[in-house]
């Protein structure tokens, strides 16, 4: 593996050095060999090794483990020092493609950051980021990915004593929201000046010579975060903390903590056991976005410009772009979940009557879309139709006579963007438990079936169903 340690080059307030812990019994779980082709790496062929690296036991040559120092506001409520408390930094991988990836470890020990924590994670919630994550990448979605999963060989209390294990997180860089938050907090505004810069020069390289650079990164973390947070929507992702140190200035998805694909619809659907007000659910994800952004713009004023209300004016022009950019890739995304081809003004307005007859009959997300393409004939609506869908699909026939292209065109795009393979929360639990005991044939096969999410899979197919009513999964933890 090529390193080139950028963030280890930035001041030393940034970060703190800090190796992994060393664990008792290296064990690989998982290695993801797709992604170590995608980006070109080159890893010791030998199993021990391999986990020696992947559970932190061993220092890849030219890794320099850092903590990040990082803040946030967690549920609204401000956290001047939270930082990487269960995680490190290995370094920055500079892919085949040229591409520069940071390689983290979570789950690899204390460190300076880790307060009252462990420092350390189950395979239960390392599984899951590895399933999830690998799952919305298939779903075309930006997001961290997953390298690795490695057993540390050690039990980690939590209700009860579990196996440990280590995940290998791959991102285009580990910025967040919280990130810029920690320096102003401090008032240190060069240090927000200096990752501004970074953030540029490392992830939106377009930008660098812009005039304002401050605001020219603001404008495009909130055209990637809307484009983000449509897709979420687009597939009935609820991510469930969208703290905005679980924000990434990428835009990627980071964090898969108690997140989860709702099933039967409903807009507030809510999974997550520490949400209990409902603040991150599914249709509250759009303004949750923008508040985040608002938190992040705050962070700027004083590298914008140095009269303040200037500042805040030009800011809050960039705030306002959050909205429409939503609502403009949310339509975009719809029509092609609808089959449309033609634009025409009235799409938002019969996307948004869908999920309200989604709604109230609580119809599976997922399987709604995906069963689209036979429903494009009049007659073949069935009993099973509530009220609701029947009158929304004769509308939704209706619009489709006013496009140009062959049905088999329309009933291709559909069948290209609406998944027939998520993972279900109940599928994804059931396979969860039995990898905790050992037994991974129910993970590698959740994890086959999405991660070609768009091809029908007979050999498959119970794994595209929804739950039965005792299989449904109601809360999802985080598990830290
Ligand atoms: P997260 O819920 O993963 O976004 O984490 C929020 C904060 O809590 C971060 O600063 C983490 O590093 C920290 N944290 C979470 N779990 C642990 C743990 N087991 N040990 C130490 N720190 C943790
Ligand atoms: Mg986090």
């Amino acid at each position: 593996m090529r390193f080139d340690n950028s963030y280890a080059r930035l001041p030393d307030r940034f970060y703190t050095r800090t190796s992994p812990v060393a664990v008792a019994a290296p064990r690989m779980l998982k290695f993801n060999q797709a992604l170590a082709d995608e980006l070109g790496l080159e890893l010791p062929t030998d199993e021990q090794t391999r986990a020696k690296i992947f559970t932190g036991n061993l220092n890849p040559e030219g890794g320099e483990p850092l903590a990040l120092a990082y803040a946030g506001h967690q549920f609204g409520h401000f956290n001047p020092q939270l930082g990487d408390g269960r995680a490190v930094l290995i370094g920055e991988i500079v892919a085949r493609d040229g591409r520069r990836l940071d390689m983290q470890l979570k789950g690899s020990g204390r460190t300076p950051f880790s307060r009252g924590g462990d420092g350390r994670a189950a395979f239960g919630p390392v599984l899951r980021e590895y399933l999830l994550s690998e799952a919305m990448h298939a779903l075309g979605v930006p997001t961290t990915r997953s390298l690795a999963a490695a057993a540390t060989g050690e039990a980690v209390y939590r209700e009860a004593p579990l196996p440990g294990a280590v995940l290998t997180r791959i991102a285009s860089s580990h910025l967040r929201i919280g990130t810029f938050q920690y320096f102003a907090a401090r008032g240190d505004g060069e240090a927000v000046r200096i990752l501004v810069d970074y953030a540029i020069k490392r992830l939106y390289p377009h930008l660098e010579g812009a005039a304002n650079p401050a605001l020219a990164l603001m404008e495009a973390v909130v055209e990637a975060q809307a484009k983000l947070i449509a897709k979420w929507l687009s597939i009935g992702f609820i991510h469930g903390v969208m703290n905005t140190d679980n924000t990434s200035i990428s835009g990627e998805t980071i964090d898969y903590g108690p997140c989860a694909f709702v099933d039967a619809y409903d807009h507030m659907a809510v999974f997550s056991s520490i949400d209990a007000q409902g603040r991150y659910a599914y249709a509250n994800q759009p303004p949750i976005g923008q508040w985040n952004l608002a938190r992040f713009a705050e962070t700027l004023l004083g590298v914008i410009d140095d009269d303040k209300d200037r500042a805040v004016e030009q800011a809050t022009k960039r705030l306002e772009a959050f909205m429409p950019a939503f609502h403009a890739h949310w339509t975009r995304l719809m029509r092609a979940k609808l089959g449309l081809l033609v634009e025409e003004e009235g799409d938002t307005q019969l996307a948004n009557d869908l999920f309200n007859a989604m709604h109230a009959s609580k119809a599976d997300f997922t399987l709604t879309f995906r069963t689209l393409p036979a429903h494009m004939e009049a007659d073949a609506s069935s009993e099973e139709d509530s009220p609701e869908m029947s009158a929304w699909l004769a509308a939704w026939r209706a619009r489709h006579e006013r496009e140009r292209q062959s049905p088999e065109a329309r009933r291709a795009l559909m069948e290209s963007v609406n998944p027939i393979f998520i993972p279900r929360n109940h599928r994804v639990e059931q396979a969860l438990e039995l990898a905790t005991r050992g037994d991974f044939t129910a993970f590698d096969r959740l994890l086959s079936a999405v991660s070609r999410p768009f091809d029908v899979r007979a050999d498959m197919i119970e794994l595209a169903q929804g739950p039965r009513p005792d299989e449904r999964v109601l809360q999802t933890f985080c598990g830290t």
